[in-house]
């Protein structure tokens, strides 16, 4: 039976997660190492300086006092004491579209797994007035677990899965979109009368694309994106080696 571990960002107390646990099951035994509180938009982080504490919540849920890179590692080093077949990060609660992914510990947490070799799918679904429908990105999650399980996957590669609300027609591979960062700082006044910042989400302005991750949603497809590790901008190497480059002793 193959071995599954669970993760997120949300906490191992999010409701998401539970969903993608239960739908999961059938598939193999199935293990839930989370953190302990939220985590999200804690990217791929991990702790170096504070000690991890693993708790058993209860039979197959542990929880960690960490970020979702944590849990990964803490899970196959002292709970499944060797790497599983499968890591399943979510089911987040919003998003994780295009450049959001690198903000993601969400898609960190399938990240983390690609890294070590280890096939792995993270899943996010729409909030919409803050209402959440786990049931098709669970559906989705399964289907797509399902299929890794029997085929594999490419090598460092994780699927990054997002579902629309409610009822949707099908998959769609997708690429990433690209959209125009507009990140509002809010100022504010605290009762001592020091400002104090407060980071809200930026605006989307998408740019328009066929094939994109953000498109497929907005479209009512789930949305599944090959994602890797590898940041290199390939097509930026011509660019580089345009660029002067002498030996550093040679500059000044
Ligand atoms: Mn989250």
């Amino acid at each position: 039976m193959p071995r599954i571990l669970v993760t997120n960002d949300d906490g191992v107390h999010s409701e998401g997660i539970h969903a993608l646990a239960q739908v999961l099951a059938p598939l193999g035994e199935v293990t839930i190492v989370a953190p302990i509180k939220e985590a999200s938009a804690i990217g791929h982080a991990l702790t170096l300086w504070h000690p991890l504490r693993l708790d058993r919540v209860r039979d197959g849920v542990f929880a960690v006092d960490g970020t979702p890179t944590d849990c990964v590692n803490v899970a196959i080093a002292h709970v499944l004491h060797g790497k599983p077949d499968l890591i399943v990060s979510g089911i987040n609660k919003g998003w994780n579209l295009g450049d959001d992914v690198t903000y993601s510990g969400t898609v960190a947490g399938a990240l983390e797994g690609a890294l070590l070799g280890i096939a792995s799918i993270a899943v996010s679904t729409q909030n919409r007035n803050k209402e959440f429908d786990f049931a098709p990105a669970a559906r989705a999650a399964a289907t797509m677990a399902e299929a890794v399980l029997e085929r594999g996957i490419p090598k460092f590669t994780l699927l990054n899965i997002n579902a629309p609300y409610g009822p949707n027609k099908g998959f769609k591979a997708t690429v990433q979109a690209r959209r125009n960062h507009i990140t509002v700082v809010s100022e504010r006044i605290d009762p001592r009368n020091r400002p104090y910042y407060w980071i809200e989400e930026g605006q989307d302005h998408w740019e328009p694309h066929d094939r994109s991750d953000y498109q497929a949603v907005r479209d009512g497809y789930v949305s599944v994106t090959p994602l890797h590790p590898d940041m290199t901008a390939h097509e930026a190497m011509e660019f580089v080696e345009g660029l002067p480059l002498v030996s550093p002793v040679e500059v000044r």
